[in-house]
């Protein structure tokens, strides 16, 4: 499996000198099966130039759609997806948890001739959602499924296990430890994460940020890098950048993350996620093969 991250940030774009190695697009990353399947996690303003990429690689057949939430940082971009005005594209979306079938068509609320001038049903893409019946699927050959996360309004990780035996995980956006109730447990989605070559998690804050923003939905950096050390996975990548950390602050956490992953992560790396890096996952490995330089 090969995955590509071409969004890095939570809550809004943060474009500028001072964001310029990490990036400033909100979330969205790539994945190549070892089928030749596509899918993407999250619509954020970064999948921009992954559609431009899916076009210049000359993909042919759906690409799959796995959404973690509606909050606008994840779904932003849809409207700047090349691919779904060319009527040879087909997207499979599949459900977010819980929502009405009806309800499952709020890329309405973008595509409604009034947010952009472009209404749904004029788009030229073929658009086919998935039912919400199921907590698993099958995506190309790769079995996925997903877990419930603690986030204001809700919020969905991915699992998917591929063919080769490489492994994704994808949690954002997430609060590992929130005040109150909680729908999943540190240890349920330690066990959900188990193995897995990368684990992509929602690592917005310092511990320094709570208890103001306690509640928000989002992880510290240190519960994320002991959720990395509970699931035994091969590599971290911290991830949905706080808007208000540039360069050198998200420097300082790569700096922390990689004093902890010495001493206490047995497989390998907890990188900060930049814009750019491409991994190679097998079953036992992950190689970051580019970074945001390249
Ligand atoms: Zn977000
Ligand atoms: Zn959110």
């Amino acid at each position: 499996m090969e995955v590509k991250i071409y969004g890095v940030r939570g809550s809004v774009p943060t474009p500028g000198p001072s964001t310029v190695r990490y990036g400033g697009n909100t979330v969205n990353v790539g994945v190549t099966l070892a089928d030749g399947t596509r899918l993407f996690l999250d619509a954020g303003t970064g999948i921009r130039q992954f559609g431009r990429d899916l076009l210049a690689s000359g993909h042919r057949g759906p690409v799959h759609f796995l959404l973690s939430h509606r909050h606008y940082d994840h779904i932003i971009g849809l409207p700047f997806f090349e691919p779904i005005y060319r009527p040879d594209f087909e997207m499979i979306i599949y459900p977010v948890k819980g929502e009405m079938t009806e309800r499952r068509k709020p890329r309405a609320e973008i595509f409604d001739g009034i947010h952009t001038p472009v209404r749904l049903d004029d788009l030229p893409s073929k658009r086919t959602y998935v039912p919400d019946t199921e907590e698993a699927w099958t995506i190309g050959s790769a079995p996925g499924s997903r877990i419930p996360l603690n986030h204001p309004g809700g919020a969905q990780g991915f699992r998917i296990d591929d063919g080769d035996g490489s492994s994704l995980v994808h949690l954002t956006d997430n609060e590992l430890n929130p005040p109150g109730s909680r729908t999943t447990t540190p240890e349920q989605q330690a066990e959900f994460a188990r193995g897995a070559s990368l684990l992509i998690a929602d690592a917005q804050y310092l511990p320094e940020d709570l208890p103001a923003k306690s509640g928000w939905g989002h992880s510290t950096v240190p519960e994320v890098l002991q959720l990395g050390r509970a699931a035994d996975v091969n590599s971290l990548l911290l991830f949905h950048h706080d808007p208000d950390r540039d360069d050198a602050a998200l420097d300082k956490i790569q700096e922390q993350a990689t004093e902890f992953a010495e001493a206490e992560l047995s497989r390998g790396p907890a990188l900060v996620a930049a814009e750019g890096m491409t991994f190679q996952l097998g079953a036992d490995s992950c190689s970051l093969v580019e970074d945001s330089d390249s």
